[in-house]
């Protein structure tokens, strides 16, 4: 059974449910107070109303809870039918995007694990949607050469489909390596890793350096000594990204104002190095400081969240601010799934993020600055040129 129909049965069964309860509590309601009258035939009247007023505000209690596990259950079938899709209903949901544009996805761990079983496919299915280029971005030294194999995989997939010109088995998504030691996994560092990184940059020459940045998002990142570790780390990756001229990918939660105090006393020039402020979740001051350094914000599935009003608006601002030219997408896969593409199975891999999902942040980001699929993908794809200091050709 799929969870869409398990989603009918349940507001099915809960509407039978609601009118079972509410006929006999109306007759009990009766009984109840008869009872109470009749034991209480010479009290006073007030004994007799309080009693009444407590099986009324029971009763009320019952039906508010039941109301509202109603309403959620028929908002989540007529409003988030998607929300609850197998994989072949979500494959039809995508016929929805008809035209197929160029894309770049700007921030993947598509080295993950969780791709081991199926990236071939997967990588199949991102060309088969758009995506022409992919960034693979580093977090722990550990995985760096894992990176670097899931990018030969990649692009000698890629390089062995060139003769396939015209085919339907053409599949030619370039990847690229950014290197950085992520501020979330601070304790797993070392000064070592930190020369490694420095060592791997001489002799590789990644794309760019990240990510990189704050992250104050549970207490124990607050703790002054952690704290005070991710600042070093920062500033180290930040002095490297301007001694080789390479653009930074920003992780930034809850720490906005420190990492923009220290991006300006390291002196890093977005405007010339290029940058992205990934997966972007300050508020509009935050974005539009960021967007004035020079960097792009980096927009994930979140916008596909219409409940995401804060960022939503941050968005909106930046970009009534200063263009649409601040802004590029990525799935940052496999996390920040597009809301159309979740499900409510736990048991498998399909609430995994994967690159073919890009297409419905474009959806979702157009759908907001009202701004066409088509003109918004290619000013897109030139905006994260811009922010990577490339010059990949754009092809429709
Ligand atoms: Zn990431």
């Amino acid at each position: 059974m799929t969870d869409d129909k398990n989603t009918k049965k349940w507001f099915l069964l809960s509407v039978a449910a609601t009118a079972l309860l509410l006929i006999p509590r109306r007759s009990s309601r009766k009984d109840n107070t008869e009872t109470v009258n009749n034991h209480n035939t010479v009290s006073e009247g007030s004994d007799i109303d309080d009693a009444h007023e407590n099986v009324i505000s029971k009763n009320c209690l019952v039906f508010i809870t039941q109301f509202y596990v109603l309403k959620s259950q028929f908002w989540s079938l007529l409003m988030c039918g998607n929300k609850s899709v197998t994989m072949a209903e979500r494959t039809d949901a995508r016929e929805v995007l008809k035209n197929v544009y160029s894309l770049i996805d700007t921030h993947t761990h598509f080295d993950a694990p969780v791709f081991d079983n199926d990236r071939k496919q997967q990588v199949e299915q991102a060309y088969s949607q758009g995506i022409r280029h992919l960034v693979l971005v580093g977090y722990l030294y550990q995985y760096f050469d894992r990176m670097y194999d899931t990018q030969d995989f990649i692009n000698k997939m890629s390089q062995s489909s060139v003769t396939e010109v015209n085919s339907k088995d053409k599949c030619d998504v370039a990847a690229h390596i950014a290197l950085g030691l992520h501020p979330f996994y601070i304790k797993q560092h070392t000064d070592g890793h930190l020369l490694q990184l420095e060592q791997m940059v001489i002799e590789r020459r990644p794309l760019a350096i990240g990510e990189i940045g704050l992250d104050t998002f549970t207490d124990a990142m607050k703790q002054p000594d952690v704290f005070v570790k991710q600042k070093r780390f920062f500033a180290a990756q930040l002095d490297i990204a301007v001694a080789h001229r390479l653009p930074v990918m920003l992780h930034i939660r809850k720490a906005h104002a420190e990492a923009l105090a220290i991006l300006k006393a390291h002196k890093y020039d977005a405007h010339k190095l290029g940058g992205i402020a990934h997966s972007f979740s300050g508020g509009e001051q935050e974005a539009k400081a960021f967007v004035k350094l020079g960097f792009k914000l980096g927009v994930t599935g979140q916008i596909t969240n219409p409940n995401a009003k804060k960022l939503r608006r941050a968005i909106q601002v930046a970009v009534e601010s200063h263009g649409i030219e601040c802004l590029v997408i990525e799935t940052d896969c496999p996390d920040m799934t597009p809301i159309m593409c979740q499900t409510t199975d736990d048991t498998d891999s399909h609430n995994r993020n994967v690159p073919a999902n890009l297409p419905w942040v474009l959806a979702s980001l157009s759908e907001l600055l009202e701004i066409p699929h088509d003109k918004l993908a290619k000013q897109l794809w030139h905006n994260s040129c811009d922010a990577l200091k490339v010059d990949w050709a754009y092809s429709v």
